[in-house]
């Protein structure tokens, strides 16, 4: 029995027995154990070898099954309950691996085994529950859902939910069918349709779990729920869910819901409309008939595109926890926790960079150039960890011990014992290297010097210092609270050791990083800027806001790139945008409607009007700006042309990055724009894009509106040698699914 989990004293009335009938066919259980207390209760420890956490692969499945043959034959058993050995993890959820590379055969035979699976441990007639401790997802959660209870710790590691559909497929090991028998069809719609997940204490609300328990009386109380059972809970349907959970409500609801799906989801996320028919059609149906749905619909949406991608990104994002550098040298280490920062600048991104760090137990110094605008900045940090305190990130009292890890000052003292210095002051290089010079020379011999500069070039800025070896960038992206990515920059003189810190510092944080060589814009804002400085020059040539928006909103961005230029502020992407050009010329020439509309103080959502014109929420298209419309040479393009246009411009700039070598592969470009922009994670990136698109037809256009006259859409050099050879940016070897 596991120790790790179990107070002494239950250790001691653990006292194992031994089965009562050897099992037909002896073998060993490596990754669930099996376990009978004094009591004759048969405890199932989930304990995947040399992991950190538990996950549903085939092997695990069939040690369950295996269990449960036992269990079946063992007349003096009174109960099972399922527990995990993992500190932080129930059971993570299904190997998306296998599942992911399976044959369509193979697939399918997977889903329905582990349907069995689940379906004989809720048929047993002995009374069973789940101990709930960490991340309780996906199949994890399915298998709890077979359980008569669950009983979770109210931990913020517990999390619970049935997150597939952001992976382009359903629950399909019964969550689609037990998840609505439980809690009713209206709440298992919310939760499944958009995948969420949900701590202990909303879990308790919704019904999803039957108690909530401290972590060292778990298992115990648990064991306790099963022997006072007794038997086999009978488990009515109550009044309440007969009346949402028959076919004729579920088709009432499914009729309401679909056509707000599909306009929320512009058609691209089949799994989500799919999910709403297998829940509707399951409900009114036998167990076993929705379980069917369920096999038939993963089976279908296993094999779509959007599955595929949306998988891929699930695996980039892992990739991304695991990155690590040795920058040529074979040498790997593990580098010291960072325990105390100092960020220079107290705006919008310092302070968001100290609440972060600051809530992630570093202590962290605070610098602006006055008192006021310290004071500012320590207000926004008060704010944000207000605002988590409202959404339950934090407690009260964990808000109040991460504000005073911050110290605000003006004046810095020695830095020997900061670990990291990450400088987010004005975008002005001039600025930011006097900053450094001073840096360089209060920072210890160990300290990271790093920069979350935008797009000035951080190797002017290192060799502008005696040890441009210590200087890196660390970019963050704005809000820095909710924006997963962390792009680490490093020069040709970065040492590695410092690159290999500074990675493992924006792991340890929480966040995701990409490791790029620095270049103008590194490598979301320079594949970003393009696109939106085209949609600045569409508007100015005719082309309507709403069209622009639109288009690209069905492409799939979250947002339109007029709206967003108006988010981020047109003084701020005038500024980038005039940074990149100063570099990449031509292809990125700035259209004057931006300097034009920041002049006229047109600012965005800021000043209240930039492209659109802004009223709390709501933003409609400014007339003003239409002054600045020149010419009429693209009003007659329509929504298709639009997008054609501003996507070629992201996908030949993206092709750049790989094409120069400033990251390792297509990858990392397409990782970097889902996680830093928001580019359409079902398309899996822009790269992916021209793979599935075909290079050769994407080119083909690219030359097209070359031979228009319009030069800045001249195709690089491996768009252009790929197309000649019919190839793809990715190799077909390694594909994931
Ligand atoms: P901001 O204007 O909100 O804040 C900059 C702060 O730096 C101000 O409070 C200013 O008083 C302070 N400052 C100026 N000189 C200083 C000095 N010598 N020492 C200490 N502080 C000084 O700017 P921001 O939006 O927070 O951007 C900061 C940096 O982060 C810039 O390099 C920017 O390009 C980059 N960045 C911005 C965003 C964004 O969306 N805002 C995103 C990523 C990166």
């Amino acid at each position: 029995m596991s120790t790790a989990i179990l107070p002494a004293s239950e250790q001691l009335s653990l006292n194992v027995m031994n089965e009562p009938k050897p099992s037909p066919a002896p073998r060993e259980f490596k990754n669930v154990r099996r376990e009978v207390t004094a009591d004759a209760i048969a405890v199932l420890t989930f304990d995947r070898p040399d992991s950190v956490a538990n996950i549903f692969d085939r092997v695990t499945l069939e040690e369950l099954n295996a269990h449960l043959d036992t269990i079946e034959r063992d007349s003096a058993l009174r109960g099972v309950v399922l527990t995990s050995a993992k500190p932080g993890i129930f059971i993570a959820g299904a190997d998306l691996h296998s599942l992911s590379t399976a044959p369509m055969n193979a697939l399918r035979e997977m889903v329905e085994f582990g349907q069995r699976v689940f379906s004989r441990l809720a048929a047993l007639p002995l009374p069973t529950a789940a101990a709930i401790h960490g991340a309780c997802l996906g199949g994890g959660f399915e298998v709890c859902l077979a359980c008569d209870f669950r009983l979770a710790t109210p931990d913020k590691a517990t999390k619970l939910g049935l997150p597939e559909v952001q992976l382009g497929i359903l629950p399909a090991w019964g969550g689609s069918t037990r998840l609505p028998r439980l809690i009713g069809l209206p709440k298992a719609l919310d939760l499944i349709l958009a995948g969420k997940t949900v701590v202990a204490k909303q879990a308790l609300k919704l019904g999803l779990v039957d108690d909530l328990v401290p972590h060292e009386s778990l298992l115990a109380a648990a064991l306790k729920k099963v022997a006072k059972a007794g038997r086999k809970p009978h488990r009515a349907t109550p009044l309440a869910l007969k009346a949402t959970n028959n076919l004729l409500v579920a088709n009432l609801i499914s009729m309401w819901t679909q056509p707000k799906l599909f306009k929320k989801t512009r058609g691209h996320y089949p799994a989500v409309l799919k999910a709403l028919e297998v829940v509707t059609l399951g409900v009114g149906r036998s167990e076993e008939r929705s379980l069917k749905l369920e096999a038939d619909a993963i089976c279908m949406l296993a094999q779509t595109e959007a599955a595929k991608n949306l998988i891929r990104v699930f695996f980039l994002q892992e990739r991304a926890k695991k990155l690590t550098f040795d920058g040529g040298t074979g040498k790997s280490s593990s580098p010291q926790r960072v325990e105390r920062a100092t960020v220079i600048g107290a705006g919008v991104m310092g302070a968001g960079i100290a609440q972060w760090l600051a809530a992630r137990g570093v202590s962290v110094m605070l610098r602006d150039i006055n008192t006021d605008a310290v004071g500012r900045g320590m207000a926004t940090v008060a704010k944000l960890f207000a605002d988590g305190t409202k959404r339950r990130t934090f407690t009260p009292v964990e808000a109040r011990a991460a504000m005073d890890r911050i110290s605000p000052v003006v004046e810095l003292p020695s830095l020997r014992r900061t670990d990291v210095i990450i400088e987010a002051a004005v975008e002005k290089m001039d600025l930011k290297k006097d900053i450094f010079r001073k840096l360089e020379q209060l920072a210890g011999p160990d300290t990271i010097l790093a920069t979350n500069t935008s797009a000035l070039s951080v190797t002017e800025l290192a060799d502008s210092l005696c040890a441009p070896e210590r200087v890196v960038g660390i970019h963050f992206f704005n809000p820095v609270h909710r924006m997963q990515l962390v792009e680490v920059i490093h020069t040709p003189r970065t040492d590695a050791e410092v690159v290999r810190r500074a990675l493992k510092f924006v792991q340890a944080m929480g966040k995701l990083p990409v490791l790029v060589k620095d270049s103008p814009g590194f490598v979301v804002n320079r594949v970003l800027m393009p696109y939106l400085v085209e949609a600045a020059r569409l508007f100015e040539a005719g082309a309507e806001v709403t069209d622009l928006d639109e288009a690209m909103l069905d492409f799939g961005m979250p947002m339109g790139p007029l709206r967003l230029v108006d988010e981020v502020g047109t003084d701020v992407s005038l500024h980038v945008a005039e940074t990149l050009a100063s570099h990449y010329h031509r292809r990125m020439a700035v259209p004057e409607v931006l300097s034009r509309l920041v002049k006229g103080g047109h600012l965005g959502r800021k000043s209240g009007e930039g492209f659109y014109l802004h009223r709390g929420k709501e933003a409609v298209p400014s007339e003003d700006a239409a002054r600045f419309v020149k010419d009429d040479s693209a009003a007659n393009l329509d929504r298709v042309d639009l997008e054609l246009r501003m996507v070629l411009l992201m996908v030949n700039e993206a092709a750049r990055c790989v094409e120069e070598g400033i990251v390792s592969g297509p990858e990392d470009v397409d990782f970097a724009m889902i996680m830093g922009a928001g580019f359409a994670p079902f398309r899996g990136g822009p790269l992916r894009h021209a793979d599935t698109v075909g290079v050769a037809n994407l080119v083909r256009e690219m030359n097209r509106l070359v031979d228009d006259g319009e030069e800045r859409f001249a195709p690089c050099a491996l768009l252009k040698d790929l197309a000649t050879k019919d190839g793809k940016l990715y190799p077909e070897k390694g594909v994931l699914i």
